[in-house]
């Protein structure tokens, strides 16, 4: 009989559209001339991540049960640090722009080739997304967004390459505007030598032009199920930036339905940034889309730790005598 409800289930959820973080993966391929699939879970409400794994009982039980789960607060001693020279990491440009679809749990740039590399394992770029706010937390900071980048090796592997973003505040720190002396340049120097050794301070930046690129377009995908070309993409920008940097790598999941464990996190120590206009355009049509931080990894499911906590409160409740009025 549970054979034949889990069959049931399976059957029923079998043709469902996920529309998760693993879009384009095996885990949910996307088809030649697919339409573009919405997603049927959500971030608030009985759709929301607190309930994620009721909607598709067993395929999202990972979502309740896992004990790897993502995101994370990224502090020390959760992550290793691995040099981005240990990773080969190439993506192509799309000189014809990119097909960019409001899934309605995320927005979605579908790549066109790209491969990173570690550990002997080689994983194909399938598509890049974004979270607003960021899902992982930098030592205990949200960040204004975090783009997920999404490669799958040909032994059904999935590696996921996180991306801070903040606000730019426009401010271009190296510009030399003004002649200066020959004891400013040298002063300037030793400054911008120091400031060059450091990462890019958060926000502190001008824009990154992938992004500003991707984002002219969003408003005209704000309709869940919808699809634009972009205007085309160079990503060195972005690949060399990461390429500069470090990765704050852990063993985590999906941060969507069906959460599947087993996902290798990349996270970059470097950070890309928006203009204030691109955001609000962003976070129009995104609206909300950030599962909150899940437990330590290792540490028991954080769902099934507030579920005792409510069955305690349950039955303490039913306990206390009744207060007359
Ligand atoms: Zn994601």
């Amino acid at each position: 009989m549970a054979r034949l409800l889990q069959a049931l289930f399976l059957t029923a959820s079998a043709g469902r559209a996920l529309a998760s973080c693993a879009y384009g993966t095996f885990l949910h391929p996307r088809a030649e001339g697919e339409e573009v699939p919405v997603a049927t879970f959500g971030y608030t409400g009985v759709i929301g991540p607190h309930n994620w794994a009721a909607l598709e009982l067993p395929t999202n039980n990972a979502c309740a049960t896992g004990t790897r789960q993502s995101p994370i607060d990224m502090v020390a001693n959760v992550f290793e640090v691995i040099p981005a020279s240990d990773v080969t990491i190439e993506v192509n440009d799309m000189p014809d722009g990119a097909d960019f679809e409001n899934l309605g749990s995320t927005v979605e740039v579908i790549t066109q080739g790209g491969t990173l590399a570690f550990d002997g394992k080689t994983f194909e770029l399938q598509q890049f997304h974004f979270h607003l706010p960021s899902e992982h937390l930098d030592n205990g900071t949200s960040q204004a967004m975090e783009m997920h980048m999404v490669w799958q090796s040909a032994a059904a592997e999935i590696a996921v390459v996180g991306l801070y973003i903040n606000i730019a505040t426009g401010e271009v720190t190296t510009n030399i505007t003004a002649p200066a002396t020959k004891r400013e340049i040298t002063s300037r120097s030793r400054l911008f030598g120091k400031r060059q050794a450091q990462a890019p301070v958060a926000g502190a930046t001008g824009p990154t032009t992938l992004l500003e690129t991707i984002f002219s377009v969003v408003d005209q995908i704000s309709t869940p199920g919808t699809k634009v070309k972009t205007p085309p993409l160079v990503m060195s920008e972005v690949v060399d930036l990461i390429k500069a940097g470090s990765f704050q790598a852990y063993s985590g999941s999906l941060t969507t339905p069906p959460c599947s464990e087993g996902v290798n996190w990349r996270v970059s120590t470097q950070k890309l940034s928006i203009s204030p206009a691109s955001f609000v355009k962003a976070r129009d049509v995104i609206g909300f889309n950030s599962r909150f931080p899940q437990n330590t990894p290792g540490q028991p499911n954080i769902l099934m730790v507030s579920a005792l906590g409510s069955a305690a409160a349950a039955v303490s409740l039913s306990s206390t005598p009744a207060k007359a009025a």
